[in-house]
């Protein structure tokens, strides 16, 4: 049945009801075609929508180059401030809805849902209250100069142009704001590029945005095929920064489609995130932590901690508690309040996921729990432990995207030798380390190479926080201030006076 029997919104079903096209210039415009959006939870039908390729993404990037220009470029940044604080409110007002699409499209269960969509409202307040703090520096000029005549040296602080954003499915609406609202804050334009299999929050915030009173061109949305509207916009010789998050495997396609014009590149993407829990950790803590590391979103989760290495003294007792927390995990629609869990976003998706579960057991790992696809509509995994596991193992090398935890047993107690085995990866994303003892906390976080560690709980990421990988996760950082800079270019200017 549509939404395994749970109802929505009356604004969520009259969104779904709607035609769904591109958004350029301000207007909704026709693509070459239309694709199917689907619930995966139930593997129906949500609705259709527009796609666009090469020529629509052309489209979209001379209007934003327009707008660049001309409206957006020219407003006084008080206005920008104020038509960002103007999203956000409208945005709260459509939460419900905001919140729905994602749940509908991606799967997530709705308390998760729920707080992407807050933490969304709030990225945009953070990013319309920083537009007034972009600030320049004053500097002593040149000697050559200063010499002969007093001079004045200063930087100003420009928005990169126009951006090319290209965003994920597994956290819809997040991923994309997370771009949106700090490129419009710098005084970018954006053609944005949602992923094919979850449009349905973004296409939503762009009448938002139009609706805010955005000029047109300042925001774009053109939904198509990664390899179609997505190589067009890497590849578009007039955009001036591409920001992806994604795979790894694509973002080396992307920076090889950033060539042709050395266009900017930020790069969010895969990890393989360790969590180390010493002998000495607080296990009522580090049980519930741990088990969420993995299967929070189900694992298709950037950050999540799949790499677990629990000390032989604390190995039995852990495995144990993970057991019984994953076994006691409901997995459901995301419209119903009780689910924990939800599926996978598409049959490849699952099939892959499956075929990390085979590869595990094959490699010798134990299946502790879980790994079982379920015999009901939908594609829901059970949260999968694997035990025994060995540096070598393809479970415990390979982003698998998927509820499966792949867990390593230590004897030692030396800093140097846990951190070789928790670095001992391509990826630099995220981390976390359980122990009582604040001293070893902080001496093996300063070991670990990634761009987020966490002591004492898992993926605390937060809109002031930079996030970004070492490593083969990525190149710079989203949120906070960092997440501003890297659509702000610096110009330094000297006047002879
Ligand atoms: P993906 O790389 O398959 O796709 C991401 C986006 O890129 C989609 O919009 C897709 O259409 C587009 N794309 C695909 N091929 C392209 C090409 N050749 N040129 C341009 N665009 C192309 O990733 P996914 O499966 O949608 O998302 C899961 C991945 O994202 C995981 O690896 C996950 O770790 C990563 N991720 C990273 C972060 C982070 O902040 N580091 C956050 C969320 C997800």
């Amino acid at each position: 049945t549509p939404f395994d029997g749970h109802a929505i919104a009356p604004e969520t079903a009259a969104f779904l009801a709607k035609e769904h096209k591109l958004l350029i210039g301000n207007e909704w415009v026709e693509g070459t075609g239309t694709m199917a959006s689907r619930d995966p939870a139930t593997g129906l039908e949500l609705t259709r929508f527009a796609i666009g390729g090469a020529a629509q993404v052309d489209r979209a990037v001379a209007a934003a180059r327009a707008a660049f220009r001309g409206p957006w470029r020219k407003m006084t940044v008080a206005d920008r401030t104020a038509i960002l604080f103007r999203l956000a409110r409208i945005m709260e007002a459509n939460a419900t809805l905001l919140t729905q699409l994602d749940i509908l499209d991606n799967g997530m269960p709705g308390f998760i849902a729920g707080l992407t969509t807050a933490n969304c409202v709030e990225m945009v307040d953070y990013y319309a209250g920083a537009v007034m703090r972009i600030e320049g520096t004053t500097i002593a000029p040149p000697r050559h100069i200063a010499a002969e005549t007093e001079a004045l040296t200063y930087t100003l602080r420009e928005p990169i142009g126009v951006a090319g954003l290209i965003v994920p499915w597994n956290v819809p609406l997040s991923t994309a704001i997370l771009k949106l609202a700090p490129a419009l804050a710098a005084g970018c334009t954006v053609v944005m590029k949602p992923s094919e299999e979850t449009p349905l929050s973004v296409l939503a915030l762009g009448q938002m945005i139009i609706d805010a009173g955005f000029p047109a061109g300042v925001v774009n949305i053109v939904n198509g095929l990664g390899a179609e509207a997505g190589q067009a916009l890497a590849e578009h010789p007039h955009v001036d920064k591409v920001s992806f998050t994604g795979s790894t495997f694509t973002g080396k396609k992307i920076v090889q489609a950033a060539l042709g014009n050395l266009k900017k590149v930020s790069l969010e993407l895969g990890g393989k995130s360790p969590v180390v829990v010493m002998p000495d950790a607080d296990l009522e803590l580090a049980v519930p932590g741990v088990a969420l590391a993995t299967y929070f979103l189900q694992g298709q989760n950037c950050m999540a901690g799949t790499r677990i290495f629990l000390h032989e003294s604390i190995h039995d007792q852990m495995v144990e508690g993970l057991k019984a927390f994953a076994g006691g995990m409901s997995l459901g629609h995301g419209l119903n309040p009780a689910s924990f869990q939800g599926p996978m976003i598409s049959d490849a998706h699952t099939a892959k996921v499956m075929s990390y579960i085979a590869k595990g057991q094959a490699e010798g790992a134990t299946l502790v729990c879980g790994g079982q696809k379920l015999d009901r509509p939908g594609n829901f995994i059970t949260p999968a432990i694997f035990t025994d596991c060995t540096p070598d193992m393809a479970i415990v090398r390979e982003e698998i995207f998927g509820p499966v935890m792949a867990v390593q047993k230590f004897s030692t107690t030396d800093l140097d030798e846990i951190a070789d085995m928790a670095n001992d990866t391509p990826y630099g994303l995220s981390g976390s380390v359980w122990t009582r003892d604040l001293s070893t906390a902080h001496r093996l976080v300063s070991r670990i190479r990634s761009g987020h560690v966490s002591i004492n709980c898992h993926g605390a990421v937060g809109t002031n926080i930079p996030f970004g990988g070492f490593g083969q996760s990525g190149w710079g950082r989203e949120f906070g201030q960092e997440g501003l800079d890297a659509y702000l270019e610096t110009k330094a200017v000297t006047a002879r006076l």
